[in-house]
């Protein structure tokens, strides 16, 4: 695995403003390239309003937000609407919850993840086809070609959260955030995402950012942690110091050990 000095991203005091609900409270973090980063705590913690500020998804919507967001190079809140574009179909994919939200039921999953990668690179019809292929492969899916002409309601739940992360491994990101990726799966098909995950992290230098209500999904996936608790930054820390042993009773009591 290799965790480079660059710094892919870096995050300073972030904050989230829902009206006057502050969700997000000068959260700060960094992740070097090909590393990475749980972001846990209790629901209501404040993890998806982080996540989504990493690309700016709040543009738009109503909600405030302040600090900077660096991401490869790049001031996140700052840049213009094409460079956003240009940032979140490129160096950083989403992952999240429900598949089925991202994906498109009247089309075939082969398609849909093509047309992703021809936005990205420009390629023919054709490369992007049998680019989908390889990517779905890549992914685990058994018998990709056929596949591929799948609609989404066509596969599981595990095979559609797979062919989400193929969808974001098209566009060839150096990040991908990944929020609650496996809540919705059961233990078995959890675990072999997770796997998944950590295999694209070794084989291909992904960077990740992991966002859980679920500690015990971190804890293999991550080197370092980081606990939210009502918008802030309760611990944080090397994944095995914190999990193994926590400063905050927060932090214990989402272990579920006795405080
Ligand atoms: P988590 O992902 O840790 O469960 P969220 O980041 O989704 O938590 O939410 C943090 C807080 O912000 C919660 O109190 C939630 O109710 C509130 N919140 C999230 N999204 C919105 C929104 N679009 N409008 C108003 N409040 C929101
Ligand atoms: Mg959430």
């Amino acid at each position: 695995m290799t965790v480079s000095d660059e710094l892919l991203l870096e995050v300073r005091d972030l904050t989230v403003d829902f009206g006057s609900l502050r969700a997000v409270d000068h959260v700060s973090f960094s992740l070097r390239a090909g590393g990475a980063l749980g972001i846990v705590g209790e629901s209501g913690s404040g993890k998806s309003a982080t996540a989504y500020a990493l690309l700016d998804l709040h543009r738009g919507t109503g909600a405030r937000v302040g600090g900077s967001v660096r991401l490869a190079g790049t001031d996140v809140l700052t840049a213009p609407e094409r460079e956003l574009r240009r940032l979140r179909g490129g160096s950083v994919a989403m992952v999240f919850q429900d598949p089925l939200s991202s994906l498109d039921p009247y089309h075939a999953i082969g398609d849909q993840i093509a047309e992703v990668h021809r936005l990205h690179s420009g390629a023919s019809r054709r490369a992007a086809r049998a680019r989908a292929v390889d990517v779905l492969d890549r992914v685990g899916i058994p018998d990709a070609a056929r596949r591929a002409r799948s609609r989404p309601h066509e596969f599981s739940g595990g095979m559609r959260q797979r062919a989400l992360i193929a969808m974001a491994l098209a566009c060839e990101p150096r990040l991908l955030v990944a929020d609650e990726p496996t809540t919705a799966l059961d233990v078995t098909v959890q675990a072999q995402i997770l796997d998944l995950l950590h295999e694209l992290r070794t084989d291909e230098g992904l960077g990740l950012v992991l966002v859980t209500h679920d500690v015990g999904v971190a804890a293999g996936s991550v080197d370092d942690v980081l606990v939210m608790k009502q918008g802030r930054v309760e611990e944080r820390g090397p994944v095995r110091e914190v999990l193994g042993a926590p400063r905050a009773p927060y932090t214990r009591a989402l272990l579920g050990a006795v405080p």
